[in-house]
């Protein structure tokens, strides 16, 4: 039995995903996700020091998935008391521009986070449904929600604000609040640590380049830019989603293409991106393609290159220059080509990659740049679970 761990929750619209973690020492004792709530047939995978299982049953609600995931925590008659719980830390994509760190759970709090649900309506309710499920199993108790946004409400109003009406902006809360914040806050304090470097003297560039994707800019340790802005839909080509777009085209999609809301919504989250351009969204079945000669993989590819240069470009201005340059989630930590792609010709610009270091791989965080290079670029593996059940640990403990 482990004294003390943390339960972290993400609790989406027909999916849980739950880790168990002790938050000192990083390791995750038990992990799983229920699938397809809502449906006849749902499906709850879980792993632990005793395997890994898999159940199909009608999940009725997100009451019941967790209910499940719970039960397979006790399934070789433990009892969740042995699983030493000490607090309970909950993904929360928006906390607006009030919540800018982790918060201790209170009614309060679940009113305001309710409060922003029209800033992110398929994002903040299910949030929601989690908390409530869990603090009703876990009374006892501290839940901490952990916001997408928090890192970025540093953000200056030059970067934050989008040129519009200011009254209309005012009035339905229009502004650049950024995303992935829990990921961009890891990775660069775990870059500033593996350099030793205090982390509000560095300068960096973080890329967070998985499924979704985004780039922020990062000053004396404080966020003043990133890629995406009111929902994560903005900024860089993702795996399903257009990132950045003339909103004119949106506006000639629904006059002149007659796309209701909900297909251009559908297009721009979910066909959009690599997906759009390639047919797949997977960066790994996207190099297949090229590597068969597929000129649309190529184009898909040369676009998302494009856009990424095009953010560090702005960036590396932005801040009058970057001491590190980091590349996470799954395609940053292993696809070697993007990151020489990202980064190729920048010599002129203090950039030089370790041809070697950077094919290596490695699941530790590793530098990629050469010795001559004035800017570090760093390979750091996000680990945003781990983030939140310290986030959690700290205010329960503290
Ligand atoms: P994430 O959202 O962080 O889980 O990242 C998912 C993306 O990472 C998918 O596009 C995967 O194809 C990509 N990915 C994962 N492993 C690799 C790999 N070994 N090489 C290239 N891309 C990868």
């Amino acid at each position: 039995m482990v004294a003390r761990t943390v339960l972290v929750i993400n609790s989406g619209s027909s999916s849980i995903k739950y880790q168990l973690l002790d938050p000192e020492s990083g390791e995750a004792l038990a992990s799983g996700v229920v699938e397809r709530i809502g449906e006849r047939d749902g499906i709850i995978t879980h792993a632990d020091s005793g395997g890994e299982t898999e159940q199909r049953a009608a999940i009725a609600d997100h009451k019941a998935g967790l209910g499940l995931a719970f039960d397979m925590f006790t399934r070789d008659g433990g009892t969740l008391d042995e699983l030493g719980i000490a607090a309970v830390g909950h993904r929360v994509v928006h906390g607006g521009t009030i919540f800018t760190k982790p918060t201790i759970i209170t009614d309060d709090v679940v009113a305001e986070v309710d409060k922003l649900s029209s800033l992110a309506p398929l994002h903040n309710p299910p949030n929601l449904l989690g908390i409530e499920v869990a603090r009703a199993l876990l009374p006892d108790v501290p839940h901490v929600a952990v916001f997408d946004t928090s890192f970025f409400t540093t953000l200056p109003a030059a970067a934050s604000t989008y040129a519009i009406d200011r009254d209309i902006a005012e009035q339905h809360g229009i502004q650049r609040y950024g995303f992935h914040g829990t990921s961009h806050d890891y990775v660069s304090h775990q870059a500033a640590e593996h350099l030793g470097r205090p982390y509000d003297a560095v300068n960096q560039i973080v890329l967070h380049l998985g499924n979704g994707a985004s780039v922020s800019a990062i000053r004396d340790g404080q966020a003043i830019d990133t890629s995406m802005g009111l929902t994560p839909l903005e900024g860089l080509v993702m795996g399903t989603r257009s990132g950045d777009i003339d909103p004119g085209a949106l506006l000639h999609l629904l006059r002149v293409a007659g796309l209701s809301i909900d297909e251009l919504d559908e297009l721009l989250n979910r066909g959009s991106g690599l997906k759009g351009l390639s047919g797949v969204n997977d960066f790994r079945a996207l190099s297949d393609l090229i590597a068969r000669g597929d000129a649309d993989a190529r184009l898909a590819y040369d676009v998302y290159i494009h856009r990424l240069r095009k953010y560090i470009g702005a960036y590396l201005l932005e801040m009058g220059g970057a001491d590190v340059i980091t590349f996470t989630a799954g395609v940053g930590e292993n696809a070697s080509n993007v990151r020489a792609d990202a980064l190729a010709g920048l010599e002129r610009l203090g950039i030089i990659l370790d041809e070697e270091a950077n094919e290596a791989r490695a699941k530790e965080p590793r530098i990629i740049s050469s010795t001559e290079s004035a800017v570090t670029v760093l390979v750091v593996p996000t680990n945003e679970e781990l983030a939140i059940a310290r986030a959690a640990w700290k205010l329960a403990s503290g």
